[in-house]
């Protein structure tokens, strides 16, 4: 019956394999604070390589599953 303690908070490492980029921005357009694209490159860059706020993160993690070559990889970052 007790409320949920307070959890801690989860953070992800934003990482984009370079190999696979195409510079589509799908990415950018899903979540333009973490996500942009360097024109010249074709590349998808991080603004924010680690994201811990929630809102953040649900739209990351939208970028993550519609990026169309599976590009983007969250990695959960330990805060011990
Ligand atoms: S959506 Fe995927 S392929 Fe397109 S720029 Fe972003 S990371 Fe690169």
């Amino acid at each position: 019956m007790s409320s949920s303690p307070s959890t801690p908070r989860k953070a992800f490492r934003v990482v984009i394999d370079e190999n696979m980029c195409q510079g589509i921005g799908y990415c950018e357009r899903t979540c333009p604070s973490v996500f942009t694209v360097d024109k010249e490159r074709l590349m998808a860059v991080v603004k924010i390589p680690i994201v811990d706020d929630p809102t953040l993160l649900e739209q990351v993690e939208l970028a993550e599953q519609t990026c169309p070559t599976r590009a983007i990889a969250l990695i959960p970052v330990d805060e011990s």
